[in-house]
């Protein structure tokens, strides 16, 4: 039988996608050089490029694996001669992937300036197949690595800091964080799992209680956070823990796994219920300090990364969805050719440039904290956007991956079709993990009470828009415009503690809509830009920030066009 075109079709789809990821998207590239400028070295790139092909060529290949035969972690409490083992079983396609993430080096990029971009270079790449398993370990365990840098003893460092710094996936060592319980994870303050001092040893304290999400269950080294007995109630008498996961190398110390939960989305990812009891564990830092270093240390790290998550699975998506449209016919043309479809597609690029535009800017500020050069002003902004860029990215990335699948139809919706059923599940997960939307808005409304964050933000934000190229004129002023009516606005919400945090959620959603925009005029204005990264930077601000009338034809149209130009 003859082959049908339509699936000719999808042959000559299959063959298009990408096999770099890094050449795939140039808007990296013109994000880290508006940031970084000079500092971006064709060192860096090389990297980032080879580590392109390879999530590509063999990571991607792998998670799809472990997804379409769904074969995701496996607990095994006993082991065939009946020792309590607590053993996770991964799928051999899983570890391939492991192994080719590891020895990337994205565990042991150096804690610089430049360091902080190759590790937030080669993670966007990753996150393009989705959290696949990987994601979330590798997180975990720059968190860990960077508490330990930063809080732990020297013994503690000279035992486990090599292991964190590994790229030898097999021999690495590899950290969680272990915050939520059962009673919410939102209030942290509200934990009850126990630190006791351990009897014998001086150092040593023994944690007993019940942690409800323990994702990398697997994990080598688990970062507890829990209350020393005695300690004061709610967040400020926490103390967090290192807890080797075995003493001997095969026992588990002191802790159970009660079940791996059946989740949505991270499917690779083992995420359990653990009973400690008895752990010996290890102090990070002063006992009584424990939820500054989980928030400074793990949380802040795991919010930009996810940001570079969220954004990388944006990417995946739209750069599976436009291959698909130029090769997908209906009625007679390919898909792309209808406005309707065109329109997705644009507004997907746009979101997508913005998320990296943005989470390029904190990377910035990341990197200078990291190259000990941040001022004040640095920090005040990446208080502000570690948290408001997070919730941001992560609504957003779900809304994109959503407009991909409607690019795909009823393809869209098929398992192993393509993997945006995959990106879709991670990238919902990715919106409640390290902190819902609410929580985070709550926190950056105490932020800008507490230390006047918005204010710094503010004056940020004029500033950088001076700099902003004479041809984005008409984008400037808008959102100029926009900006002062939102400021004394959002003053009041802050100051006026009976106004509902709803008022604050949608305010701090258009202040940091409009940080986004004047990211991407920065790209736009850079030498090597040219005209699509200015319809790119014009259509998000008549989407975003320009007022318009519901009953007009959407300002941003005329756009769409220029924004799909493939350079
Ligand atoms: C797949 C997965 C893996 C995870 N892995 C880990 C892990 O490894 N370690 C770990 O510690 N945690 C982990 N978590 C837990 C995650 O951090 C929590 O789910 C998250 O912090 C929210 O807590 P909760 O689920 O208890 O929601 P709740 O705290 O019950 O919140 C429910 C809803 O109420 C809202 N809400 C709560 N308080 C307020 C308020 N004051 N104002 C307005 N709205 C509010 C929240 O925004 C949310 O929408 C994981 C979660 C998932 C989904």
């Amino acid at each position: 039988m003859a082959e049908q075109p339509g699936r000719e079709e999808l042959l000559r789809w299959r063959a298009a996608k990408p096999s770099n990821y890094f050449d795939a998207v140039p808007e990296l590239t013109a994000s880290f050089e508006a940031w970084m400028g000079p500092k971006f070295t064709l060192a860096l790139r090389d990297k980032l490029s080879n580590f392109g092909a390879v999530v590509a060529a063999e990571i991607e290949p792998a998670v799809r694996i472990v997804e379409s035969n769904r074969e995701f972690p496996k607990l095994h409490s006993y082991d065939e001669l009946g020792q309590h083992v607590e053993h996770i079983e991964f799928h051999p396609a899983h570890d391939d992937a492991a192994r080719a993430a590891w020895a990337s080096g994205v565990l042991a990029t150096p804690r610089t300036y430049e360091g902080a971009f190759e590790l937030a270079g080669l993670f966007f790449l990753l996150s393009h197949v989705g959290e696949g398993g990987l994601g979330c370990p590798i997180v975990c365990t720059i968190g860990l690595r960077r508490a330990l840098e930063t809080h732990g003893t020297k013994s503690l460092k000279e035992r486990y800091l090599p292991g964190l710094l590994e790229t030898d996936a097999d021999t690495a060592l590899r950290g969680s964080q272990f915050l939520t319980e059962v009673q919410g994870g939102s209030d942290v303050g509200g934990l009850t799992t126990l630190a006791t001092p351990d009897d014998a040893l001086p150092d040593a304290w023994r944690l007993s209680g019940e942690k409800w999400f323990c994702s990398v269950a697997d994990a080598d080294l688990f970062t507890v956070v829990a209350r020393p007995v005695g300690a004061a109630a709610g967040t400020k008498g926490l103390g967090c823990f290192l807890v080797p996961r075995s003493l001997d190398g095969v026992t588990p110390n002191g802790f159970r796994i009660r079940r791996l939960k059946d989740k949505l989305g991270t499917r690779g990812l083992a995420s359990g219920e653990i009973d400690f009891e008895g752990a010996l564990a290890y102090p990070i830092g002063e006992v009584d300090k424990g939820f500054h270093i989980a928030v400074t240390e793990l949380l802040n790290t795991s919010r930009w990364l996810n940001a570079w998550g969220s954004t990388g699975i944006m990417s995946g998506a739209f750069l599976e969805a436009s291959t698909f449209a130029r090769h997908r016919s209906a009625f007679g043309h390919s898909i792309d050719f209808y406005d309707g479809v065109r329109e997705q597609l644009a507004l997907m690029k746009v979101e997508t440039a913005a998320a990296l535009a943005s989470t390029t800017g904190l990377t910035e500020l990341v990197a200078r904290i990291d190259g000990g050069n941040a001022s004040a002003d640095d920090l005040a902004l990446h208080r502000f956007l570690i948290n408001a860029n997070k919730y941001v990215t992560s609504i957003t990335a779900s809304e994109v991956v959503h407009r991909g699948i409607e690019v795909l139809g009823g393809n869209g919706t098929i398992e192993d079709f393509s993997p945006l059923p995959r990106l879709y599940r991670d990238a919902v997960v990715f919106e409640s993990w390290e902190g819902t939307h609410n929580v985070l808005c709550a926190q950056v409304r105490r932020d800008c009470a507490k230390f006047g964050l918005s204010h710094v933000v503010f004056q940020w934000l004029q500033s950088e828009l001076l700099d902003v190229a004479p041809w984005l004129s008409t984008e400037v002023d808008t959102v100029l415009t926009l900006l002062n009516q939102l400021e004394p606005a959002l003053n009041k919400t802050i100051d006026n503690s009976s106004e509902l945090d709803a008022t604050f959620r949608h305010q701090l959603t258009v202040l940091t809509r409009a940080l986004q925009a004047t990211c991407l005029m920065r790209i736009a204005s850079s030498p090597s830009s040219g005209e699509v990264e200015k319809a790119v930077a014009s259509l998000f601000v008549r989407l975003h920030l320009a007022p318009r009338a519901l009953s007009e034809k959407p300002t941003w149209l005329p756009l769409v066009d220029a924004v799909l130009v493939v350079k």
